[in-house]
């Protein structure tokens, strides 16, 4: 068999890629008429592509390289840890030393009493355990019935069955999921989507609300928890109205509900705190984690548990429930790693004291761009919505994504890697981006947005629904 390396000609791969490879989250065909990008390398933001092509990766990769690419450190832990003990399980009465040292390091980082931690290979999975962990431990305090899961709309949690079901994306309902019964979606609160002629603070309020109607339906001794995102992030960066997470956090305290943060993106740095509760103010029973807890450099996640709810489930015998891969050695050895870096290099307090506003100040400006309507942005994730008519904050009448996914790919032409959600355009950099990259980054995006406007005018899409 040849060796598929960096030096074959970028078509060969495309086409070997074409024929063998299923792609997540992709039209296969599709892609496979243009051939996928091919990424060779990457140091600190910056990607490079088979061509030679260098891109500022405004995304962190999937929202988790925060400690930039291409740290040695990271790299030493992995193969330090692979000489001395690959793998072995945490079942059945067993443990090792990574997987002791990071627990012990997660809680010493967690706020308050979350001392605890199920590990998982990702977020998906660690969501799974959450439907698992919340379920069992009503059944164990003598409330069996107490199952249902409150959820949002246009949330992620994942791609799993039990992620897929807990979320609420349009674009993954009817292909497979939802299937885990007993989840019950509230409304996202996206005021300049949803929030009519309501102030934002009035609207957030409102949205919240609907967590207590949603008890009061089902009957407050049926609901289990409620779940959401900080700051949601591939719904498309909706960052909720101040009145939202304190209503939120009042209504799971006066009903006695489980508070489950999925922290897999607003974790470990992403907002200018350890965690985006920590930001919001709120007070979780269990956070869900992975991307960030080791930058992307090995798959890991889990479940932040606390005091109260891992007691309950430690003293109902055994949990049957885990991983293969839980609590990896690898993968554990990595992620202390990254959180050494994290905490030893000030990364967490540099985004919060200095580049986090640094990149707001900029990101805010954008607003001056015919196209742009509201900019948002919480620590080092931040979206803008794109709009005909900002007074009105309308909608293009072209079918909601299509103008997006134009300024999307004017970006990587330009050398910039920004997502598009419909019709927003959200960045989520590495936590280690400097100001003069952000410059670069700011300046990609103008341009991004002037040829944008331009194409969309001179195709007949700049209209309003
Ligand atoms: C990415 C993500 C997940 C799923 O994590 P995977 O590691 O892709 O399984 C869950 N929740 C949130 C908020 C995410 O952004």
């Amino acid at each position: 068999m040849n060796v598929i390396s960096n030096h074959m000609p970028t078509a060969d791969l495309q086409r070997l890629d074409a024929a063998h490879h299923m792609h997540p989250f992709t039209a296969g065909s599709e892609l496979a008429e243009k051939g996928a990008r091919v990424i060779t390398s990457a140091k600190g933001v910056m990607l490079t592509d088979s061509d030679g092509h260098q891109i500022l990766d405004a995304m962190s990769g999937l929202w988790c390289v925060n400690i930039g690419y291409g740290r040695e450190e990271l790299a030493e832990a992995a193969a330090r840890q692979m000489r001395e003990l690959p793998y072995y399980n945490t079942f059945f009465q067993t443990t090792h030393v990574p997987a002791i040292a990071l627990s012990a390091k997660l809680a010493e980082i967690a706020p308050r009493d979350l001392n605890h931690v199920f590990y998982a290979g990702s977020g998906s999975e660690a969501n799974d355990t959450n439907i698992r962990l919340v379920r069992h431990y009503w059944a164990q305090k003598g409330q069996p019935d107490r199952n249902i899961i409150i959820s949002r709309t246009n949330a992620y949690h994942g791609s799993t069955l039990g992620g897929g079901s807990l979320g609420g994306m349009s674009g993954m309902q009817n292909q497979g999921v939802p299937v885990i019964p007993g989840i019950h979606h509230i409304d996202q609160p996206d005021w300049w989507s949803e929030g009519g002629d309501m102030s934002p603070h009035d609207f957030g309020l409102a949205c919240a609300r609907q967590l207590e109607d949603a008890i009061k339906q089902h009957g407050p001794d049926r609901v289990a928890a409620f779940i959401g995102e900080p700051v949601q992030g591939a719904g498309g960066v909706i960052v909720p109205p101040d009145s939202y997470w304190p209503e939120i956090q009042r209504i799971c305290d006066d009903y006695g509900i489980l508070l489950i943060a999925d922290e897999v993106i607003c974790g470990f740095g992403r907002t200018g705190h350890w965690f985006g509760s920590d930001y919001m103010g709120i007070r979780p029973d269990i956070m869900t984690i992975a991307k960030g807890l080791s930058s992307g450099y090995a798959p890991i996640g889990g479940s932040l548990v606390c005091d109260e709810v891992a007691q309950v489930v430690n003293d109902a015998g055994d949990f049957n429930h885990g991983y293969t891969y839980s609590g990896h050695p690898v993968a554990c050895a990595v992620a202390l790693e990254n959180l050494r870096i994290l905490q030893e290099e000030r990364i967490v307090e540099n985004v919060c004291n200095k580049i986090a506003p640094y990149l707001a100040d900029k990101w805010t400006q954008l607003t001056d761009h015919p196209l742009v309507g509201e900019a948002k942005i919480v620590g080092m994730m931040g979206s803008i919505a794109l709009t005909p008519d900002k007074a009105a904050r309308a909608k293009f009448k072209a079918d909601a994504g299509t103008v997006g996914l134009h300024c999307r790919g004017r970006c990587f032409d330009n050398g910039l890697v920004m997502r598009h959600v419909g019709d927003r355009m959200i960045i989520a950099p590495p936590l280690v981006i400097t100001e003069s990259e952000i410059d670069t980054l700011i300046d990609r995006a103008v341009q991004s947005l002037d040829e944008t406007y331009d194409l969309i005018r001179a195709e007949g899409l700049y209209q309003a629904a």
